[in-house]
């Protein structure tokens, strides 16, 4: 007997027929002697819709409502599901975040699991029940629910398998894993049998949303047996794991990010110290920047340019602004109408030439640069957003990555 944690994603259980074909896969799992654990997520769109819900009575509503508001997504999903797997016949339970011991840090809207109190958990095992467990959210220390950020319930699955030491984490989605490309840019992308953690934990980071950062970052920490794959039908998944016997391909995936803008500041003070007063500001907001680049000065003046999330932007801004009189730059400009597009593989440390046939790529297919940045397993590059979708076909294209 094993113990497994089966997620389905939002449009896994977007309507009845949705509901059901989740409850036979579960049933099945159970019947065949399994303890079984479930997260599920807000069916559908509803996260989406449930945000501009949130808009049209404010704008700008606090953090700790929002949550209250969101989690509510996966609260309708849990009881759903149970009640199907009740029609089947089977001993189910739901529980919400709370209930289930998700205990977060205090931040609201992008709280991080610091542990899972599982004592109610395991007596509802213990009972022969399937645990249905609402994904994405939380409890924090004031006892007010809180939300792990979009795409976390993969992060409550895979936290819920390390801690009841599970045997598997399923995740299932509405595509039959991970794949070279996202297969809905480019439909003969190439599915993957395995994938080591780091690799994935780039992609993830990098725009991949098949799986949330996060939950890979988890999954590697504990070694959490991870697997994707389809909630539609049955096909080999993708293997999520430690390297091993995974083969070092040059390049694993093309990934895009339009989650990304860019801020220049023009004709900052060539002098020491300026970079750490721009940044410095910034990482007390707690704004993470990405992608940085410095002009060489020229008539005593730099030019500094970087990207921050588009959701950081207006604060980035504002930032920068309240400082204008220290940093002491003649303008400052920005655009969110621009994509990361990067290249992921473990293979690339050991090959010179992977960058330049990427930048080859995107020269062929006529799209401008404006920054790069590479490290051991990535090549990074920033261009306009109306090129992103042709830049992944081109680069996936140039390494022959199809089937
Ligand atoms: P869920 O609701 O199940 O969490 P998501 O929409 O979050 O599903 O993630 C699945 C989607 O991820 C797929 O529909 C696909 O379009 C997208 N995706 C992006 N990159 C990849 C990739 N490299 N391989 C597979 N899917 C990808
Ligand atoms: N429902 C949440 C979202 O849409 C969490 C998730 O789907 O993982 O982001
Ligand atoms: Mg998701």
């Amino acid at each position: 007997m094993s113990l497994i944690v089966q997620k389905f994603g939002g449009s896994s259980v977007a309507n009845a027929e949705c509901v059901f074909r989740v409850a036979a896969t579960i049933t099945n799992t159970y019947k065949e002697g399994n303890d079984v654990v479930v997260v599920v997520s807000a069916q559908g769109d509803t996260t989406d819709d449930l945000i501009e819900k949130a808009k049209e009575i404010n704008p700008k509503p606090s953090k700790r409502e929002m949550d209250v508001l969101l989690s509510t997504g996966e609260q309708i999903s849990i009881s759903l599901l149970a009640m199907a797997i009740e029609k089947l016949g089977y001993p189910v339970v739901s529980l919400t975040g709370w209930q289930a011991g998700m205990r977060t840090d205090p931040n609201y809207g992008i709280a991080r699991i610091d542990r899972i109190d599982a004592d109610r958990l395991k007596a509802e095992l213990g009972r022969r029940n399937i645990v249905i467990v609402a994904g994405f959210q939380g409890i924090n220390k004031y006892d007010d629910i809180t939300t792990l950020g979009r795409g976390g319930s993969d992060t409550s699955a895979v936290a819920l398998a390390a801690a009841l030491q599970a045997d598997l984490c399923q995740i299932y989605t509405d595509v039959d894993g991970v794949y070279t490309a996202d297969p809905r840019i480019v439909p003969d992308a190439k599915k993957l049998g395995e994938i080591s953690y780091d690799e994935m934990l780039e992609l993830a980071s990098l725009g991949a949303n098949v799986l949330n950062n996060r939950s890979v970052e988890m999954a590697k920490k504990y070694n959490v047996k991870l697997m994707v794959l389809s909630s539609l039908h049955k096909a080999q998944g993708t293997y999520v794991k430690e390297v091993g016997d995974v083969e070092k391909m040059l390049v694993r995936g093309v990934t895009r990010d339009n989650d990304t803008a860019r801020i220049s500041l023009i004709e900052v003070e060539d002098m020491p110290g300026k970079a750490f007063t721009v940044f410095s500001l910034l990482a007390k907001k707690n704004i993470n920047v990405d992608l940085i680049i410095q002009s060489i000065g020229r008539n005593n003046t730099k030019d500094i340019s970087f990207t921050v999330a588009s959701s950081n932007l207006e604060d980035a801004l504002g930032e920068l602004n309240d400082n204008s009189a220290a940093i002491g730059a003649r303008s400052v400009e920005w655009t969110d109408d621009v994509s990361k597009v990067s290249i992921v593989g473990a293979g690339m440390v050991t090959n010179p030439g992977v960058a330049s046939r990427m930048f080859e790529a995107l020269y062929q297919a006529n799209i401008n640069i404006h920054m790069i940045a590479t490290s051991e397993i990535k090549v990074s590059v920033l261009i306009d957003r109306k090129d992103a979708e042709r830049a992944v076909v081109a680069i996936h294209d140039k390494f022959t990555l199809s089937k």
